[in-house]
């Protein structure tokens, strides 16, 4: 089995302040898959990020920080507000994958899954495996979901495949992003960062800088936390640029692709 993560930043407009989808991206993805799964037969779980449909109302309403009860009422729409805005983006990606004859089905996490201090500790996931068994792709999205600490709470794409490899043993973890993968420095802001073709430790970084867009999940460094986790626990996993032609598709096939390999081995 394998788990791909499909950024937001990929799939979305990234700098852009409202809600859009890319719609050249989202649907080169969607046929690079297809092609995948018509050139071998795989098991597939699809997680993609938020991207411009999830940060803005999260950061908007502050949702996943401290707040008074009088504030119930207006972190609930916020809540709210979030959860239909990431779903919007789920539906436009789903109707893109649909289209292309890729038998997604969604499974968001604001319907099963809840956290405590900002991290998954409960959801169970035997529907991933029935809807796998059926030859169906489920697809799970970065959400808001209710929290034992703070009420409620952001759950990244990027957590999600952590949760997710951790409890179903895939084969293989691929992250699709905008950039090759992870670089000393940001590679969108520094011209001289130095990119690794194998990342280890969180040492390496010389800056621990977040990501260029609006996001409120930690951008690469969240990301690099994610699987930093689960190489400790032996699950390898690459971080490859989904802005290349042919990336996704040919790390499905197993083919060579430049790309950053989260492991702790050497
Ligand atoms: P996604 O939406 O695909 O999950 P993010 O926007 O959250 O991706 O994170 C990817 C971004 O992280 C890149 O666009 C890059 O600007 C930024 N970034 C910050 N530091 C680094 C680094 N050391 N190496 C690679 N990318 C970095």
């Amino acid at each position: 089995m394998i788990i791909l993560k499909i950024g937001g930043s990929s799939l979305t407009i990234k700098d852009s302040k409202k809600s859009e989808v890319n719609t050249t991206g989202l649907l080169r993805i969607a046929r690079e898959i297809k092609s995948s799964l018509d050139n071998s037969c795989k098991d597939l779980i699809i997680v993609h990020g938020a991207g411009s449909f999830g940060h803005p109302p999260a950061k908007r309403y502050k949702i996943g920080e401290k707040f008074d009860t009088c504030e119930y009422p207006q972190k609930r729409i916020g809540f709210c507000e979030t959860q239909n805005s990431v779903k919007k983006l789920n539906m436009h990606v789903c109707d893109e994958f649909i289209k292309e004859g890729l038998p997604v089905v969604a499974i968001p996490a604001s319907s099963f899954m809840t956290a405590t201090n900002k991290r998954i500790t409960d959801g169970k996931l035997e529907m991933f495996n029935k809807y796998l068994n059926k030859g169906f792709i489920p697809i799970i999205y970065g959400d808001v979901v209710l929290d034992n600490d703070l009420e409620i709470c952001v759950i990244s794409g990027d957590q999600l495949v952590q949760y997710l490899a951790l409890n179903l043993n895939p084969n293989k973890v691929i992250l699709a992003t905008d950039v090759d993968g992870v670089y000393n420095k940001n590679p969108k802001t520094h011209d001289d960062a130095m990119f690794f073709e194998k990342f280890t430790s969180l040492k390496d970084l010389d800056t621990l800088e977040g990501t260029t867009n609006v996001d409120v999940t930690g951008g690469m460094i969240g990301k690099i936390k994610e699987l930093l986790y689960l190489a400790d626990l032996g699950i390898e996993s690459k971080i490859i640029n989904a802005e290349v032609e042919d990336n996704i598709f040919k790390a499905l096939e197993d083919m060579e692709v430049k790309g950053t390999v989260i492991s702790r081995g050497n």
